[in-house]
């Protein structure tokens, strides 16, 4: 099979989705590269050149060691603050407005799908968006901590009961929140047409997802430039830059 030229791929990817009524999308870290976010999880990355993760980034480093927990996360924090959509967010955002893309499901704790428009955003490996306190139950905005987090660089704390706040992401040694999971179960197990978005697959659970929608006899589109272990199951491969084939594909459909 020769190659397709990024026009072909993006006019092959619009028939499907021209096809589909319930089209599913998986995003990984690779759709908020373009928007300037490092990737959480990869080893690869600057983030974890300096720090094990599971020293820094797990549940029992936020309990033992709140300090350096917060030293680790305050950068990363402040990047996706200030980050900003780009063009593959907005074009996913559009595809839901016109009814054919049904959920986002996600692996980002960035919150840009959200900053794009986009409203069916299933965050299973939580947010950033959020402060969450493991005593009283109570989440708090993260922009209420912006000043005392960010820039005066302090721990943040519970207004009610001053426990130190965990942000509402997953942590290593943690499980995905039950209900979000459930819901990206059930979105990948109605979807005709299954589209994977930046995620090399490697992070499971998350990674399984596809299976859930192949099961049913969804179409399969993977965008990445790394190969994960369901390509040889794909019905259509776009090794293209996202920020560049999403917007297209959007015009395409017209
Ligand atoms: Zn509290």
């Amino acid at each position: 099979m020769t190659a397709l030229t990024f026009n072909q791929a993006a006019q092959q990817a619009a028939m499907h989705i021209s096809e589909s009524k319930r089209m599913v999308v998986l995003t990984g870290a690779g759709i908020s590269t373009p928007s300037g976010i490092p990737d959480f999880r990869s080893p690869n990355t600057g983030l974890w050149s300096r720090d094990d993760p599971m020293e820094v980034a797990s549940l029992s480093a936020f309990h033992n060691r709140p300090e350096r927990f917060f030293n680790w996360l305050r950068p990363l924090a402040r990047e996706m603050i200030n980050a900003q959509p780009n063009p593959a967010h907005r074009a996913l955002s559009q595809l839901e407005q016109k009814g054919v893309l049904k959920a986002v499901i996600t692996q980002n704790i960035d919150g840009l799908h959200q900053k794009a428009g986009s409203k069916t955003v299933l965050e299973v490996h939580g947010s950033m968006q959020e402060l969450h306190c493991l005593s009283c139950r109570q989440n708090f905005p993260v922009e209420n901590y912006l000043e005392s987090f960010i820039q005066k660089e302090e721990i943040p704390r519970c207004v009610n009961c001053r426990a130190i706040l965990k942000p509402n992401i997953v942590l290593f040694e943690e499980l995905l929140p039950m209900n979000i999971w459930q819901q990206a179960e059930e979105q990948a197990t109605q979807a005709d047409l299954f589209v994977v978005i930046g995620s090399a697959l490697e992070v499971t659970p998350a990674a399984h997802l596809p299976l859930y929608a192949l099961e049913q006899g969804a179409r399969l589109i993977i965008n990445t430039f790394s190969p994960t272990y369901l390509d040889s199951r794909a019905d259509l491969l776009l090794p293209f830059d996202v920020a560049e084939i999403w917007p297209e594909i959007v015009n395409l459909l017209g």
